[in-house]
């Protein structure tokens, strides 16, 4: 029987057995279920500013747990090798409980909770809802760094048990996000929603010749400020990678003009990779 996955915006029809674009979900038995659940390629205590999160909990860490799997396609991505995996990825079986527990043996040395982090880790959305719910019971922060590019409902069921968030926002035009696969719209209605409910950061790696014009810049950060003048901007050096080697690396320069322009609308505005 034939399924279809409503988390995002590709809405995969699937036939029984078939995987979605995403290569985390499956259709088993006419229901789309998550073959990454519980099924981790990296697992590291890191820095809350490693996230990027600079004004949640600075210098504190945080256990981040990354899977396999991703909606979208950049070409760029620095994190391909688990982004583009399936599920003959190698990988760690860790139930909710198992990464909860390990998140409360590192409390002394300085975890604030836990981070579904590294690949996009709302394609294994059931596994980031059950950790997160057992987490907030257990008195840790949650933690969502994501592309943002997932369907209204199910980002608002999972907003009660996420206490911050990082979301990308790759480009501010509908090409770029062509370009990634994506849609520009519904990151724009994830950071809004999110923002109301969480503590939100917005990240842009910026491309040379993609997304690096100080136009494009200052239209993003003038609709960054509309939702919240407050929300911090990381803007972050691209370094060639996966299938995109057909240029250096993002001047330095570049980024800092970006984030003066960026800083005329956000009170907020950090660099990264500089
Ligand atoms: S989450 Fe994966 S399976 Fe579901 S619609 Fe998106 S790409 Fe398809």
């Amino acid at each position: 029987m034939k399924a279809v996955c409503t988390l995002c915006p590709r809405r995969c029809s699937l036939e029984e057995g078939q995987r979605g674009f995403c290569r985390a979900r499956e259709n088993r038995g006419g229901q789309v279920v998550c073959t990454a659940y519980g099924r981790l390629t990296s697992l590291a205590l890191d820095p809350i500013e490693k996230k990027p999160l600079r004004r949640f909990f600075p210098g504190s860490r945080i256990l981040s747990a990354g899977s396999y799997g991703c909606n979208l396609r950049c070409p760029f991505c620095q994190n391909w090798e688990i982004s583009m995996a399936d599920a003959a990825a190698p990988t760690t079986a860790v139930s909710p409980e198992a990464l909860v527990r390990r998140a409360l043996e590192l409390r002394p040395a300085g975890s604030i909770g836990l981070a579904f982090t590294y690949n996009e880790p709302l394609t294994a959305y059931e596994y980031v809802r059950d950790c997160a719910r057992l987490a907030h019971a257990a008195g840790l922060k949650t933690v969502l760094v994501t592309n943002g590019c997932f369907l209204r409902e199910p980002l608002e069921a999972l907003l009660g048990d996420i206490d911050a968030m990082n979301i990308d926002l790759k480009g501010f035009t509908p090409d770029f996000y062509r370009l990634v696969g994506g849609d520009l719209r519904t990151v724009q209605e994830a950071i809004t929603l999110s923002a109301a409910r969480c503590h939100v950061e917005v990240t842009t790696l910026i491309v040379p010749g993609l997304n690096d014009s100080e136009s494009e810049m200052d239209a993003e950060a003038r609709w960054l400020a509309s939702v919240d003048p407050e929300l911090p901007l990381h803007v972050t050096r691209f370094f060639p990678c996966h299938e995109m080697q057909d240029r250096g690396p993002t001047p330095v320069e570049t980024v800092l003009r970006l984030r003066d322009a960026a800083a005329r609308h956000l009170r907020w505005v950090y660099t990264g990779n500089c």
